[in-house]
C-alpha cells in the first residue's frame, strides 16, 4: 500500500496494514487539516522518496506531538517521522484504502459545531480512556 502528499514529493510504502483508524476532533488537528488518522509501525515504512522534503512543526507544552508536513505542499502527514514503534499518520495520506474503519472519536468536546459525527464509534471528550 502506498502513501503520498499532494504535490508527489513524498511517497512511501506500508509493508503492513495500520492496525486502526481514529479520528480527532481537537482544535490543533483542525488548524493542521488532520482529523482521520491510522496507526502504523516505523518499521513498517518503506521510503521511496521525500523524506527530506517533510518539516516538523514541534509542540509547546501542555501538547507532546510533533506535526508533519511536506515542505512543498503542506499536506498534514501526522507523526511519520516519530521515533516511537508506532504512531498515526493521516489516513488521508494514502493512496489506497487502509482497510480498517473509523473506531473511536477523540476530543470531541473540541469539535466545531459545523460537524456532525454521523458513524456509531465510540467517542471521548479528550483522549481515549480504558473503560
Ligand atoms: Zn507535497
Ligand atoms: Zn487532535
Amino acid at each position: 500500500m502506498q502513501g503520498s502528499c499532494c504535490c508527489g514529493a513524498v511517497k512511501f510504502e506500508l509493508t503492513a496494514p495500520p492496525s486502526m483508524m481514529g479520528t480527532c476532533h481537537c482544535s490543533r488537528c483542525r488548524k493542521v487539516g488532520a482529523g482521520s488518522l491510522v496507526f502504523v509501525k516505523k518499521d513498517d515504512i518503506k521510503w521511496i522518496s521525500g523524506r527530506d522534503q517533510i518539516a516538523t512543526y514541534e509542540p509547546s507544552p501542555p501538547y507532546k506531538y510533533a506535526r508533519c508536513f511536506c515542505k512543498v505542499c503542506g499536506t498534514s502527514l501526522g507523526e511519520i517521522l516519530s521515533d516511537e514503534n508506532s504512531f498515526p499518520i493521516n489516513a488521508h495520506v494514502l493512496d489506497e484504502d487502509p482497510g480498517v474503519r473509523n473506531q473511536f472519536h477523540e476530543f470531541v468536546a473540541e469539535k466545531p459545531a459545523w460537524y456532525d459525527i454521523c458513524d456509531d464509534a465510540k467517542q471521548f471528550e479528550a483522549h481515549p480512556v480504558q473503560a
